[in-house]
């Protein structure tokens, strides 16, 4: 039996009014997990007006009690540690490990937003003209909405959350109708830590709450994590509503493997960052370069036997390396694109489509695809797949394979493997993407630095988190002041300068 879910609003359960619900499944079985209720427009209305009647006391609470609920909800983050992994791992299909790791990631911006006194510091200048002095604050935008994936249910929503709130806004998440569990358990916590009612609250919901969170006049901002297609749409219906927007698309993240690099320490970085969490990572590396032949055959002939021994299995095993992908549609997709990638010409090394995990012939298995001589007018190059399918191109020198990773309409992160600092240094300036890894094959940045691609896997200009993601969750405002008020300056017609 399949358990009916509830949103989250004004600090409690919410069962859902719409009549609509949509289906959570457990991806290691097949089965269906839970119904997800689908809220309607008048619903996510609803919750607009909870978190917009929150705002101005939440506004008014000194930052440094705003931080306390986050030292609160960052310890409780960590008691509940296994339960939030074991709820990431079984909506999603990831393995235990990674989806563990992805929990720890997310609680590293609730650690970051706990500096919120300090990072919220404004400036001051005495005397910018006589008796007159300025000084600029940063102060909350409103009601902010997120707008997650399905493939990270809980440290996505923690990019967007936790400075959001910290900064002085309410927040409504409308998380992924795929992998609802999480962000409903994280609310709980957040008012186990103190936060006021109405300050956080989820909405499980598709099209219908997504386009009212766009439309409706009391949202302030938009942040969006999805594919590339719908954050373009969500870029550009937000922005004009007149809201703030940042829309984190799709990726094709290339590795360039230079011949000078260390070979064993290459393969090891593929198998990670192509097969971990069976590819459905925007940080996945989904196509290697290798530059020199000599490079191809030995990424190939290292790769071959490790993608074929792959353990793949129910991802809360303790022994998987790989799980299964979210959903059967999107497993019949990527295996969609391995067919493909056949017809187009690309020679498949190794083909997971047979697999079947013995004891879970339901689940959404698929083994992992290796291609080798991909070139770069094939769709399976071109298009993201998101899953665990590596493409090995092949480039006749290093500017080549730069221009390459340049020429993609995706710009979200690379790297590139090399020993020569020369070489390293030159991509690393001249690469167009927004992350970048020099002999790291997966370079998402700590909490304190910022999240973001370039091309099309952005649309907006501020990344999320660090510096970025407060500035992103706040307006800035300069006052100027004169004292004391006995001194009477007389009426000036002209643009006042200094005299
Ligand atoms: P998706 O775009 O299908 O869905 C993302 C969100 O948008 C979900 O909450 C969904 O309900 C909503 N949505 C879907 N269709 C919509 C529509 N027509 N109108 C309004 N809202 C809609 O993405 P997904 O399949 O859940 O996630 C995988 C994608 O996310 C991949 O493309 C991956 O690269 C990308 N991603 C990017 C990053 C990044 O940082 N750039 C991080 C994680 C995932």
């Amino acid at each position: 039996m399949s358990e009916t879910l509830h949103h989250y609003i004004d600090g409690k359960k919410v069962q859902g009014s719409s009549g609509r619900f949509g289906d959570a499944y457990n991806p290691t079985s097949g089965e269906i997990s839970a119904q997800v209720p689908l809220a309607s427009a008048d619903e996510t209305s609803e919750a607009i007006r909870i978190a917009n009647e929150a705002f101005p006391a939440w506004r008014d609470t000194p930052p440094l009690t705003r931080a306390r609920v986050f030292f609160k909800f960052k310890e409780l983050v960590e008691k509940n540690l296994d339960e939030l992994s074991e709820l990431v791992s079984a909506e999603h299909g990831k393995v235990l490990s990674d989806a563990r790791g992805s929990v720890i990631r997310g609680m590293e911006i609730a650690e970051f937003a706990c500096g919120a006194p300090s990072l919220l510091k404004g400036y001051f200048s005495e005397n910018v003209g006589t008796n007159v002095d300025s000084h600029s604050v940063r102060q909350p935008l409103g009601v902010c909405a997120g707008i997650t994936p399905f493939n990270f249910p809980a440290m996505v929503p923690m990019w967007m959350f936790p400075l959001s709130i910290v900064c002085g806004n309410t927040f409504i998440l409308k998380i992924s109708e795929k992998v609802p569990s999480t962000a409903l358990r994280l609310a709980e916590l957040l008012s186990e830590a103190g936060l006021p009612d109405g300050v956080f609250n989820v909405v499980n919901g598709d099209k219908e709450a997504v386009d009212t969170l766009l439309t409706h006049p009391d949202v302030a901002a938009i942040s969006f994590v999805g594919s590339t297609p719908i954050a373009e749409y969500i870029y550009q219906t937000g922005t004009s509503h007149g809201k703030r927007v940042q829309a984190l698309g799709g990726a094709k993240n290339h590795m360039v493997v230079m011949p000078d690099a260390d070979m064993d320490q290459v393969a090891d970085a593929l198998m990670g960052a192509a097969y971990g969490s069976a590819g459905e990572r925007c940080m996945a590396i989904s196509v290697a370069v290798a530059v020199g032949d000599q490079t191809a055959e030995e990424i190939i002939s290292r790769l071959v036997p490790r993608v074929e021994a792959l353990k793949i299995g129910p991802s809360t095993a303790p022994d998987s390396e790989m799980g299964p992908l979210v959903s059967g549609e999107h497993r019949d997709k990527v295996k969609g694109y391995v067919d493909l990638g056949v017809e187009e010409g690309a020679k498949l090394v190794v083909d997971g489509r047979g697999l079947t995990v013995h004891g879970y012939e339901d689940g959404f298995f698929l083994g992992g695809c290796l291609f080798d001589e991909v070139t770069t007018d094939m769709r399976i190059y071109k298009e993201e797949i998101f899953g665990p399918v590596l493409c090995v191109v092949h480039a006749d020198d290093f500017d080549s394979a730069l221009k390459m990773v340049n020429d993609h309409e995706y710009g979200n992160g690379t790297a590139i493997f090399t020993r020569d600092g020369d070489t390293a240094r030159t991509f690393a300036s001249r690469v167009q993407a927004g992350m970048v890894g020099v002999n790291v094959p997966i370079p998402v940045p700590m909490a304190f630095h910022s999240f973001g691609g370039w091309k099309r896997s952005l649309f907006g200009d501020i990344h999320v988190h660090g510096t970025e993601g407060i500035h992103f969750y706040t307006k800035l405002k300069t006052v100027t002041s004169r004292w004391p008020t006995g001194i009477r300056a007389g009426a000036d017609f002209h643009m006042p300068t200094m005299k």
